[in-house]
């Protein structure tokens, strides 16, 4: 399936490039054939004659050299006044009203129709895209000319298309019925590529709200100006709300700021400002090269956009190069942007030279720049996507360092270090509330004897079960740390000595109880001695409670050891 349209795209491609070669051969089109049961005509030859003066009346077009082509005409900048002819023949016994559609007419400037019968112009109209009297024929951006047959008559049309720049235009022939049906159905594709852009800038809009990543934003903006130009210069504003002419002509400016934003967009995903200085310096000069140009256009937008042709292939084969750099440099998102951006380019340079003339009419030509910013903006999408991943993996990284960096692996408990961090938070917040806080030490007895007997092995799942009956033991509130190798401290907020006494004895007796299998036969049964100090509400000093607490521990151990002792000041 993406095999055939691949093909097809090459396919269509190649029919662009054939054009080039299309328009030059030379011989009078005989006249179209009309009769009743006509209903449309979207391919035909005719001829055209284009009028360097500008200003060659019809009598005197009549006598030029004609050259044949297609219905669809590109003829660049150079041909900025140009005449099309078709000769009609109504073959029936009679009349016939048939409808000449020009289908690109808001993109030009004017448009004048000569009915023109024996030589002798029988009917004139004139479409001016600034001048509101004129429009009667202008439908939804399209220009529609009625044009009636006699029975048997040949008329021939001289159809004068104005260019603001690119000399752009396509004709074509229907019944009333057909005429309707074209007009009804004329911009769907583009209506659907624009409505996808819009549903796309609107997810990355919220997207940017939610997370503030910038990258959102400036996606946002290139869609928001692709998206603009595209609805602009295919005819949608048109169709949907009769703008054309010279005030138009301007927002093409849109056309400059949408590579800018992608470059902004590239120099926020690679992080060029950082990482790569030198792409970074040759992104700005671009950006400046885009901006200045479009600046100028504010006052001339004829001129910038005649030069935004030609700066399309520095702009393009800049920002390729810069993307072929962070690909050899190996950045993650290099390739997807490369395959994006390579779509962009090729459907860009072929619309460029659409404009300029240099090849023939087709969809695919005719829509390029369209296509290529739907193409790569579906792609960089994915690029957001893969980024949005990679931050992360990174942030979910930095968690577990953190967490590996507070607790001690052994027992997954907080270790000395940001025991301490938090006890001194929960102290500072304590510190107004004025509530009682306890601390307890606990130290297991004897336990260099376990070790010694039975091995490291498993003193270290003596120390494990402890942790694990502190965990259980402990309210969600008390900061439970490994406060050395069989040490272990407990803060209480909240917590009078004489609960944390209540505390302390029921962990002790708990684990007292508790045996650890040597092997099948032989248990082990350990027990441990417990400090208790009250930490002072007024000066909520750690330091002084932990010596307090050890104070008390090194009675309990004095005293014969498997007990909780007071800190008594
Ligand atoms: P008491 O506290 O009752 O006075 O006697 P004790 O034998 O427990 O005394 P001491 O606190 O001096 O011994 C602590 C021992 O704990 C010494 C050290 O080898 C051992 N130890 C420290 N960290 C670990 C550990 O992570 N795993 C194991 N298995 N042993 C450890
Ligand atoms: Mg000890
Ligand atoms: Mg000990």
């Amino acid at each position: 399936m993406i095999g055939a349209a691949f093909r097809s795209l090459i396919y269509l491609m190649t029919l662009s490039l054939l054009g080039l070669c299309a328009s030059t051969v030379n011989a009078a089109p005989s006249a179209l054939l009309i009769d009743n049961n006509f209903d449309q005509l979207e391919q035909f030859q005719m001829s055209y004659f284009v009028d360097k003066s500008g200003d060659m009346p019809i009598s005197q077009v009549q006598n030029q050299r004609f050259t044949d082509s297609s219905n669809s005409i590109n003829l660049g900048a150079e041909a900025k006044t140009t005449w099309a002819k078709i000769a009609l023949k109504n073959t029936s016994d009679t009349p016939i009203t048939l409808y000449l559609h020009n289908s690109y007419a808001y993109y030009n400037r004017a448009i004048e129709l000569n009915e023109v019968v024996n030589g002798q112009v029988t009917r004139t109209r004139l479409l001016d895209m600034d001048i509101k009297d004129t429009q009667e024929s202008m439908y939804q951006g399209t220009a529609v000319f009625d044009i009636t047959l006699a029975p048997q008559q040949v008329t021939t049309l001289y159809l004068k298309n104005l260019a603001y720049i690119y000399q752009v235009f396509s004709l074509e022939l229907y019944s009333q019925d057909a005429s309707k049906r074209v007009l009804i159905n004329q911009n769907n594709d583009i209506t659907l590529i624009v409505g996808m852009i819009l549903a796309l800038i609107i997810y990355n809009f919220f997207l940017f709200l939610s997370s503030r990543l910038k990258e959102h934003l400036f996606y946002a903006c290139y869609l928001v100006s692709g998206g603009f130009w595209i609805a602009l210069s295919y005819g949608l504003f048109a169709s949907f709300f009769d703008v054309f002419g010279s005030i138009t002509l301007k927002w093409n400016i849109a056309l400059g700021t949408m590579p800018i934003c992608l470059l902004i967009f590239m120099i926020n995903i690679f992080e060029t400002r950082t990482k790569y200085p030198t792409e970074h310096k040759a992104l700005l000069t671009v950006i400046a090269i885009l901006a200045t140009n479009s600046i100028y256009g504010l006052f001339d937008i004829i001129k910038a956009l005649e030069y935004a042709s030609t700066l399309a292939f520095i702009v393009l084969s800049i920002s390729l190069c810069v993307t072929i750099s962070m690909f050899v440099r190996k950045h993650p998102l290099a390739l997807l942007f490369l395959i994006g951006h390579s779509l962009f380019i090729t459907f860009s340079v072929l619309a460029v030279l659409f404009y300029q003339g240099r090849i023939g009419f087709s969809y695919i030509s005719s829509h390029g720049v369209g296509i290529g910013i739907l193409l790569e903006s579906l792609v960089l999408s994915l690029i957001i996507a893969n980024r949005i991943r990679a931050l992360e993996t990174l942030k979910a990284s930095q968690a577990e360092l953190q967490l590996l960096a507070s607790t001690d692996p052994l027992t997954k408990l907080l270790n000395r270090r940001s025991f301490a961090l938090e006890a001194n938070q929960l102290l500072r917040q304590d510190k107004q509330i004025r509530h009682p806080l306890s601390l307890a030490i606990l130290d297991i007895d004897f336990f260099k004897n376990i070790n010694d007997t039975y091995g490291h092995g498993l003193g270290d799942r003596v120390i494990v079960r402890v942790a694990d009956v502190l965990r259980q033991q402990c309210r969600h509130q008390d900061i439970v740390a490994r406060y050395g190798g069989e040490e272990f401290v407990i803060l209480m907020p909240n917590t009078s000595i004489e609960k944390a006494h209540v505390l302390a004895e029921r962990i002790r007796k708990v684990l007292e109880n508790a045996t650890i299998h040597v092997d099948q036969q032989q248990l082990v049964n350990f027990t441990l001695s417990v400090g208790i100090a009250e930490v002072d509400p007024t000066t909520a000093d750690l330091q002084a409670a932990i010596e307090q607490a050890d104070k008390a521990l090194y009675k309990a151990k004095n005293n014969g050891r498997n007990q909780s002792q007071l800190f008594v000041g």
